[in-house]
């Protein structure tokens, strides 16, 4: 098949501001491939891209953007021998160098040369050498391509919950009801821990329950959130873990206070930059807390994410809560920035 020339893709413009348009099919060298996208998962990220109209590592305005696909190879290099044309594939946003300071030191999560790929909202994507060759997997016949678009945002918190170490009955609190925290929650149930997911909005606060969490507390209703929290820990000492599953400061300080002594708090929401947090000194120490933060994913998580789906172990769908063209992406993106209720991850379709 010939392909066209010219595919339709959303740019990102400016704040609030993203457009379809027809713009030239990426071209590829001997090392790359190319994927035709069948699924587009929106993300958390996305939205605040969408919110600013730049993000301040990765796009800068005109730009193509969305990072969570799956999709058909259309067409490899010559010096690509692992893939073929028609082969289900899913590809993370990143891979890394293998080379450099921390990837030596085993955290390539932390590669100095991580990168990233963007463009995930269009019907063609390129996919680089360096991803290529570790995060370019091939899907198994019984995951469906929406499915397999989970993979990357699954990989970070399975990373995540890897880093935070929970074992079966902890008490987990998990801050915040967006897909990441509906992840956390699903993730430490299957780890056989009890779940209270913390949120500002009952709707929300059910999509919670039905991903898994055992109880529900609503921080806009009660008078006190640690209170409200220690309830439902033994003796009121406070909870094995607290996830912080959001980016907010006031959020962070609230994930430290109500662990228990000797508890784990995993910071892993990323805050606007430039700010700060207030951590009594006291607790910190006389209460031995391990406060940690986890950042991105690991090819091995990649693959881990895959298995998970693929095993039937966790359900994508259920983080999946609707579908829409491309060409209906910008109106998408209005209405999930400014009526946020009912939306989870929206798949969009090319
Ligand atoms: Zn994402
Ligand atoms: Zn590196």
């Amino acid at each position: 098949m010939e392909i066209s020339p010219k595919m339709k893709a959303a740019v990102l413009y400016g704040k609030e501001d993203v457009r379809i348009e027809e713009i030239a099919v990426p071209s590829i060298n001997d090392d790359e491939v190319l994927v035709r996208i069948k699924a587009a998962l929106t993300c958390g990220t996305d939205l605040k891209v969408y919110r600013r109209g730049y993000h301040a590592k990765m796009i800068v305005p005109p730009a193509v953007f969305g990072h969570e696909f799956s999709g058909v190879i259309e067409k490899v290099g010559s010096n690509v021998d692992s893939f073929k044309p028609g082969m289900r594939v899913v590809a993370a946003n990143s891979a890394p160098c293998n080379e450099c300071f921390y990837c030596k030191k085993g955290k390539p999560n932390l590669c100095e040369k991580l990168i990233f790929i963007n463009g995930a909202y269009a019907e063609y994507i390129k996919i680089p050498k360096q991803i290529v060759s570790q995060n370019l997997l091939v899907l198994p016949n019984n995951v469906t391509y929406r499915s397999a678009a989970l993979v990357e945002p699954l990989a970070c918190v399975l990373r995540g919950l890897e880093e935070t170490g929970i074992k079966p009955k902890d008490v987990v609190a998990v801050l915040g009801t967006g897909p990441i925290a509906y992840m956390f929650i699903r993730l430490a149930k299957l780890l056989g821990a009890f779940v209270i997911s913390l949120g500002r909005r009952d709707e929300r606060l059910k999509i919670a329950q039905m991903v898994g969490a055992d109880a529900l507390i609503n921080t806009a209703k009660v008078k006190d959130i640690l209170d409200a929290v220690k309830y439902y820990t033994e003796g009121g000492r406070g909870v094995d873990v607290a996830i912080e599953a959001i980016g907010q400061a006031r959020l962070w300080e609230a994930a430290i206070d109500m662990v228990r002594k000797g508890g784990i708090v995993n910071l892993f929401g990323g805050c606007a930059t430039k700010t700060s947090i207030n951590i009594d000194t006291e607790k910190l120490h006389y209460s031995e807390l391990t406060i940690k933060a986890s950042f991105h994913h690991t090819p091995n998580h990649i693959k881990k994410a895959l298995d998970l789906i693929a095993e039937g172990n966790l359900d994508a769908e259920e983080f999946i809560s609707g579908q829409e063209s491309l060409q209906n992406l910008p109106e998408l993106l209005e209405k999930m920035v400014h009526q946020r209720n009912g939306f989870v991850k929206v798949a969009i379709i090319p």
